[in-house]
């Protein structure tokens, strides 16, 4: 294992520089992230408000850290200054390394790959933070596929250890050691998965998921189910609370994108209560509505 990681060690290359296109819940996560461990990252989107909410996000993180002694002053001001916001796609191009984490939209991803690889040097790494989309149908939109991988980071991005990094078709070895090396000098722990729906995490998750409507469809009580697996189980959160938190419309989305990918074991006969609770506008607490009320 170790004559493994070292020779991975090799073939990676030295990240001195990143970018992170998208400055919402994720990119100001990957940003704050990259620069509080040391690497100096341009935070690129489209519009002067989304760049303003990105790194007041990572204010925020650091505030709370200041707050309960964790940060001082000088290394808030520190980690803030190694974050270089940006409209401009001429800062990106001495990054060696670009995480794409824009609008979950396939188009858009398509576009703004593109654009990149137009900006960026001949051997820049570039990496998606898409949670539902193939990374061998996004590599398409590359003229250097093999420099391309995915680098699926969770949210909260501070607190959240895994990091999967999907290898593509065609995704190098270089690419993979680069984005492993890159992730663990953000502190986080790196899985390399191949590139399927659901990749590694909601593999597991939403079978999970669907165990859970199907006891709600049976007439459990969702309140009664998330106290036994918290309280009697051991698990940090219930299947509510946790829809909750990922967000009910994100959850009926990937949902989708796994029954289309596993009709056997993921498609349903008729609606769920992810469907019911997506349909009724309840999307958890980012509208302070889903299974639990928020205020
Ligand atoms: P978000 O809506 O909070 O942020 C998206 C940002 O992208 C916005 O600031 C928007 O202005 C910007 N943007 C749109 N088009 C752009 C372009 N052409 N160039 C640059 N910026 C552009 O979304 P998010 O929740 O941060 O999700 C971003 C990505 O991360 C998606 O692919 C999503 O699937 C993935 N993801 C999200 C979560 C989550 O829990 N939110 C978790 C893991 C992965």
């Amino acid at each position: 294992v170790k004559a493994k990681a070292k020779k991975a060690g090799k073939l990676a290359h030295d990240v001195n520089q990143a970018a992170v296109l998208g400055a919402g819940i994720m990119g100001g996560g990957i940003a704050y992230q990259s620069a509080s461990k040391g690497t100096p990252i341009v935070m690129k989107d489209i519009a002067q408000p989304a760049l303003d909410l990105g790194l007041n996000e990572a204010a925020k993180i650091l505030t709370v850290q200041v707050a309960r002694g964790r940060s001082t002053p000088e290394k808030m001001a520190k980690v803030l200054n190694h974050i270089t916001p940006s409209l401009d796609y001429a800062a990106i191009k001495n990054s060696d390394i670009v995480v794409e984490a824009v609008v979950e939209h396939p188009k858009v991803k398509a576009t703004v790959l593109a654009e990149v690889e137009q900006y960026v040097s001949e051997d820049a790494i570039i990496a998606s933070n898409t949670s539902t989309i193939s990374i061998n149908l996004l590599a398409k939109s590359l003229k250097k596929p093999e420099r391309f991988c995915g680098m699926h980071f969770f949210n909260p991005v501070h607190k959240m250890p895994l990091v999967e990094i999907i290898r593509g078709e065609r995704s190098s070895e270089e690419t993979i050691a680069t984005v492993v090396a890159y992730a663990s000098k953000m502190g986080k722990t790196p899985i390399v998965v191949n590139d399927c729906p659901g990749f590694f995490v909601n593999r597991v998750l939403f079978p999970y998921f669907a165990g859970f409507s199907g006891l709600l469809a049976e007439g459990a009580d969702f309140a009664a189910v998330d106290k036994v697996m918290e309280k009697q189980f051991g698990w940090p959160m219930g299947p509510a609370y946790l829809l909750d938190v990922v967000g009910l419309d994100t959850g009926h989305h990937a949902q989708a994108v796994m029954a289309e990918g596993f009709p056997d074991r993921m498609g349903k006969n008729g609606k769920d209560a992810i469907d019911i609770m997506f349909e009724n506008k309840r999307l958890g607490q980012k509208n302070a509505k889903g299974f639990y009320a928020y205020s």
